[in-house]
């Protein structure tokens, strides 16, 4: 049996000579590009580390309904999207998993797709300094991502507020018109949009399944792996597409 490499969880802080290396080669990409190019940025688990806003609603649903022991889940407990996983990493034992797993689920579901929700999401450390490089560098900036049309609202304020290149010339924000679209399916179709505004030299996500679709459709551009976590669907990165462990460029 083989073994699908994942993601190992989110590392915002983690420095290494490749993260440096691969963060310089996108820097000088943009560039040399310049003007007429297109780079596409995911947002959830790649920008944005969506952790604290389910740490936010876990503890709103604690408040609630008295569970005190949820408040031990923190953002170092969220490894891959497995509930249960998280909750186990928190410490909460099997029973109280087996009893209350649902709930919690139902409660999440409820708010995490939400236009209010994503405004407790935090910038990865660097990510905005880097979109804000390489559109400095006359690059079109476009913000892909599989949250919909009821979650823009949010999601524009959250990227003004956390210093990403908005409400300028040469960005775009890409939100699926239906909720129920697969996210996949949508960027997809979304690449023609993409397209017509330039050429695209440059593609960042954390979806395995996305980086292979867009590695397929554009290979000559720079498709990076964001390492952070993913769905649990069995597919894994094209063993061409770089791994992005952090977006800090120096050590911190
Ligand atoms: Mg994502």
């Amino acid at each position: 049996m083989t073994t699908l490499r994942r993601a190992r969880g989110y590392a915002p802080l983690e420095w290494s000579e490749e993260s440096a290396e691969l963060l310089g080669r996108i820097r000088t990409l943009a560039r040399t590009m310049g003007e007429g190019h297109v780079a596409v940025f995911d947002l959830d688990g790649c920008l944005f580390d969506t952790r604290p806003r389910q740490v936010q609603i876990f503890r709103e649903l604690a408040s609630h309904r008295g569970f005190d022991a949820l408040y031990r889940v923190g953002t170092e407990h969220f490894v891959d999207w497995s509930l249960r996983g998280t909750l186990a990493n928190a410490g909460l034992s099997a029973e109280w998993i087996e009893a209350h797993a649902a709930e919690v689920r139902a409660w999440w579901e409820r708010y995490f797709f939400t236009s209010e929700y994503v405004l407790f999401d935090h910038a990865m450390p660097g990510a905005a300094a880097l979109v804000r490089a390489v559109h400095e560098a006359g690059v079109h900036c476009v913000y892909l991502t599989g949250r919909d049309e009821t979650m823009r609202a949010g999601t524009e304020v959250a990227l003004r507020r956390s210093g990403f290149p908005f409400d300028l010339p040469s960005t775009t924000l890409l939100v699926k018109p239906d909720f129920r679209t697969d996210d996949t399916t949508f960027k997809e179709g979304a690449l023609e949009i993409v397209a017509a505004i330039g050429h695209v030299v440059l593609y960042l996500d954390n979806e395995p399944a996305n980086v292979n679709v867009f590695r397929r459709r554009h290979p000559e551009s720079l498709v990076v792996f964001v390492e952070t976590d993913h769905s649990p669907k069995p597919i894994e990165p094209d063993p061409e597409i770089p791994w992005l462990r952090s977006f800090v460029a120096r050590e911190v």
